[in-house]
């Protein structure tokens, strides 16, 4: 057997939007086709209301996906750690009743039944890029992964994690930049957008934007968002809330839900200017 096979590369010559590898979340929402894919919801699961409100809201502006995290890895010990459990059963109960994918963060290989029961979409975020094993136990459900860069991963670190997913036998991958740790504190991290059409070029993954993580700053989202789709990217992860101020994670960066609807019509005009549509 082949020692680097790399799964995740594209075959020379093949660039174009069509050979991407489409991953199917729900049986109506493809990450990876003409569609630019919208994800959204609050950082952290903090209440029943709190995801009615932004259930509601994506569903009457006809975005899919909602992502929101019951786990959540905090930097500080002493932050809010998510609901967990009581998270995880919020979500299922959401899935019930919306017609809405579900996304959400993975912490651990000893979580991974609970929050595959519940999640269409398993998020693996940047500060586990690196746990090999966990890479390796979603590589062998068939849940599709969403995984992020680490803060300091280079390209060709972030697509061996991906291969890890790969070669352990799940080929539902999508990449998500969500910005790297720079030496300047006035954004959160450094939003590298040439690594979308670079990956592109080098992988026939789907690749999304996180425009939140990767500016840290609530100002900062919505052209952000704007200029990841005018680059390429197949979806975008934005975090928003019913009361940002009062998020018990990531606030800074939360677009209040009105800011999130106004902010589609926009992104429509420019992913129709590069053929595209929004989903
Ligand atoms: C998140 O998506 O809420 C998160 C913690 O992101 P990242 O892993 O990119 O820091
Ligand atoms: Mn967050």
């Amino acid at each position: 057997m082949s020692t680097s096979s790399y799964l995740y590369q594209r075959p020379a010559g093949t660039t174009q939007l069509n050979e991407t590898t489409q991953v199917r979340i729900a049986s109506d929402i493809v990450i990876g086709g003409d569609a630019v894919v919208m994800m959204a919801g609050p950082c952290a699961v903090e209440s029943e209301a709190q995801l009615e409100a932004v259930a509601q809201t994506l569903v009457s502006v006809g975005i899919r996906c909602m992502r929101a995290g019951a786990y959540k890895p905090r930097t500080s010990p002493y932050s809010f750690q998510g609901l967990r459990e009581e998270g995880l059963k919020m979500l299922g109960n959401i899935k019930a009743k919306y017609p809405l994918a579900i996304v959400t963060e993975v912490l651990s290989v000893d979580q991974l039944d609970a929050v595959a029961a519940v999640a269409d979409c398993l998020q693996i975020g940047s500060r586990n890029m690196h746990n090999f094993e966990l890479l390796k136990a979603v590589g062998s459900v068939q849940k599709p992964v969403l995984l992020k860069r680490g803060l300091a991963a280079t390209l060709e670190e972030f697509l061996f994690a991906a291969e890890y997913i790969l070669k352990a036998g799940n080929p539902n991958v999508i990449l998500c930049e969500r910005g790297v740790r720079s030496f300047d504190p006035w954004t959160r991290n450094l939003l590298d957008l040439a690594s979308v059409p670079l990956l592109k070029e080098m992988t026939h993954l789907p690749v999304i934007v996180d425009p939140s993580h990767s500016t840290g700053k609530r100002s900062l989202v919505v052209p952000a968002s704007r200029a990841a789709v005018a680059i390429g990217c197949d979806g975008l992860l934005i975090e928003s809330h019913p009361t940002p101020d009062k998020a018990l994670c990531d606030a800074a960066q939360a677009l209040p839900l009105d800011v999130l609807t106004s902010l589609l019509p926009s992104l429509n005009t420019v992913a129709s200017a590069i053929g595209r549509s929004m989903s």
